[in-house]
């Protein structure tokens, strides 16, 4: 941690030289020692390890270190409030936003929790993945689920790299089974302006027809593509001989991939909005986005079905 609480309540920036010794957790008020050493930037640690909630012992180089850096980027924001409403302590806090700097793998569930939990008090949580979390090829459900979308930057998120000094964000990130992952990268430094830095594709290659390529995956018993193929075969349809417009590229493949298929051959057997929605959350197992609401990502979902197959009658 870099703040602790003196005796007379005061705070504490581990940074600036102080007289007080006295020094405490502002969580768990057990007593805390500076420690300023060449490894580390200076950071406070308990002293005797004690079970706090707030902050786990052993906070990595890289954490302390970025902390530091993003209130470069965010000068106005505080170091490690406590929100006792909420239980919780964001790395950093400007008014509602509140940033959190992930280096390691954190739980799902505790993500989810955490993220839900500043939205519903009307706080705007931003994660921002460390050097480990970046992603390369593939998202994962946990960078997927940390990404925010809005009309000019498309599906974003953010990362932060503390040996260049560097904040990234990762923009238009799309998935189509054409293209596989695709996105751009802006980069900025403290003070500076965002600057484009590069596209990134995961360069798939694949001329086969998305239909045909399914069919494969089927015959060679892929799980992931029978388990698909069973969700539609109640009605009769096979995955690889829907309609051509299902084949075409979806906004909304960054995050459901090839299961958009199964919502668009659900769409070609639905007789309402209402049906098919119900249809289609009864294949999710649970809600991964918590930056989403599941029934207006669907109501696009059913909009963007109508129009393709619309475009495909003319
Ligand atoms: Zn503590």
């Amino acid at each position: 941690m870099l703040i602790a609480q003196a005796k007379d309540g005061t705070y504490i920036d581990a940074g600036i030289r102080t007289t007080k010794n006295d020094l405490f957790c502002p969580c768990c008020q057990s007593p805390v020692i500076l420690k300023a050493g060449p490894q580390k930037i200076a950071h406070f640690a308990h002293s005797h390890g004690t079970a706090c909630h707030a902050f786990s012992e052993g906070e990595s180089k890289e954490h302390l270190a970025g902390k530091r850096l993003l209130q470069q980027f965010v000068p106005t924001a505080q170091l490690e409030v406590y929100l006792p409403e909420l239980e919780q302590r964001p790395d950093l806090l400007a008014n509602q936003l509140a940033l959190e700097f992930q280096c390691s793998p954190l739980s799902f569930s505790r993500f989810f929790d955490r993220t839900t939990g500043y939205l519903n008090n009307g706080y705007q949580p931003v994660w921002l993945f460390g050097k480990n979390l970046q992603p390369r090829k593939n998202w994962t459900v946990f960078q997927k689920a940390c990404c925010q979308f809005t009309a000019s930057l498309g599906f974003y998120s953010y990362a932060l790299d503390v040996n260049q000094a560097k904040l990234y964000r990762y923009q238009s990130i799309k998935w189509a089974y054409q293209t596989g992952y695709t996105w751009q990268i802006y980069a900025k430094k403290p003070t500076h302006q965002w600057q484009f830095e590069k596209n990134v594709q995961a360069a798939r290659g694949n001329k086969m027809s998305y239909a045909t390529w399914i069919q494969g995956q089927l015959m060679q018993c892929n799980p992931l593509f029978q388990k698909l193929q069973q969700a539609v075969y109640p009605s009769g349809m096979t995955l690889f001989s829907l309609p051509e417009w299902c084949y075409q590229p979806s906004l909304y493949g960054f995050l459901f991939t090839h299961q958009v298929l199964v919502f668009r051959a659900y769409y070609c057997e639905s007789s309402s909005f209402s049906k098919w929605i119900e249809a289609c959350l009864a294949t999710l197992k649970s809600w991964h986005w918590p930056y989403f609401d599941a029934q207006k990502i669907f109501f696009e979902l059913y909009q963007e079905c109508r129009w393709l197959s619309s475009q495909a009658t003319k």
